[in-house]
């Protein structure tokens, strides 16, 4: 950017005091130097968001800087990873100054709290949008990926689902909640919590897991698929939220548990004898979870309601 892409990197990103002991050389150079923790595996991923396409023109900048991150934290949660380092490419259609500041506070108000350390990037001129690459590390043969799930393992989520789904109901203006409902809704949709905790404590102990970005009905198809089984999933037994249940009819609940999206909970697979690991593991990282279905030979994922599956009507209204 011609107008002072240094002094912005150094006024917003890079006047910071070094976190981590593994970063040789951060921000400054023309790379930088990381050193890895021997025989751990360093997990990576690339995400984009685009304004008008992956979020509202008009969210908040602090609340956007801190999504964008744990977005990308949850999947490192996903594979048992802990998180390391990130960097981030920003592409500004102006200079703002306040929007700038509250984005790098929202920013590092996460990677603080979370231990991972900006080691780069760059801003530019153009339509708004946020390229972060996150990097973390997991102990070789111990990161769980999505196609080790077997015929007979339990399928899981943690936490709740289809409250951010709610919140965005609300702004779009298709529901409408009292503000007692939307403000805690709305902290699940701008201030997600990235499972991290769990999916470290489920290394060794999970067959497969995977984020829920997208929502549950398409992630677990990931791993159904790439497991060569069929998931099962008891609609009854999801993990719906008073508020959720309260607000919209069960199938609206339903169809935002199972299609909305953003929860970022972790839906994992365990073999029947591991349950109870589960259960020691995740209470130890004060993390809620619920059995909601199970892996059988066959293909995609049949929904069922009362043990039969759901009637044509139904699935169309959910449309999965
Ligand atoms: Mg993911």
């Amino acid at each position: 950017m011609a107008c002072g892409e240094f002094e912005l990197i150094e006024r917003y990103f890079s006047n910071r005091q070094a976190q981590r002991f593994d970063v040789v050389k951060s921000i400054g150079d023309d790379c930088a130097l990381l050193e890895p923790i021997p025989e751990q595996l360093v997990a990576v991923s690339t995400d984009t968001l685009v304004c008008g396409v992956h979020f509202f023109a008009d969210m908040p900048a602090h609340a956007l800087g801190y999504k964008a991150l744990v977005a990308n934290l949850s999947d490192l949660a996903a594979m048992g990873a802990s998180p390391s380092w990130v960097s981030l490419a920003l592409t500004l259609p102006e200079i703002d100054e306040p929007w700038l500041a509250a984005f790098s506070e929202g920013f590092f108000k996460a990677a603080d709290y979370y231990g991972i350390e900006l080691i780069g990037g760059d801003i530019t001129r153009g339509p708004l949008s946020i390229t972060l690459t996150v990097q973390g590390q997991v102990p070789k043969g111990q990161q769980i990926t999505r196609d080790k799930a077997r015929i007979g393992d339990w399928v899981c989520v943690t936490g709740q689902l289809g409250d951010a789904a709610l919140a965005l109901e609300s702004l779009y203006q298709r529901t409408e909640l009292p503000s007692e409902t939307l403000e805690p809704v709305l902290k699940r949709l701008y201030y997600p919590t990235p499972r991290l905790l769990a999916g470290q404590a489920l290394r060794n102990i999970a067959s497969s897991a995977i984020d829920l970005s997208d929502g549950l009905a398409s992630d677990l198809k990931h791993i159904a698929k790439q497991s060569g089984c069929k998931a099962i999933v008891d609609v009854g037994s999801l993990p719906l939220s008073a508020q959720l249940r309260d607000h919209v009819t069960s199938e609206q609940a339903l169809k935002l548990a199972l299609s909305g999206g953003e929860d970022y909970e972790l839906c994992f697979t365990v073999s029947p004898q591991m349950l109870g690991s589960v259960e020691t593991a995740l209470k130890h990282t004060n993390t809620t979870f619920t059995c909601i279905g199970q892996m059988q030979t066959g293909e995609g994922i049949e929904f069922r309601l009362d043990n039969k599956p759901i009637s044509d009507t139904f699935r169309g209204f959910v449309h999965f």
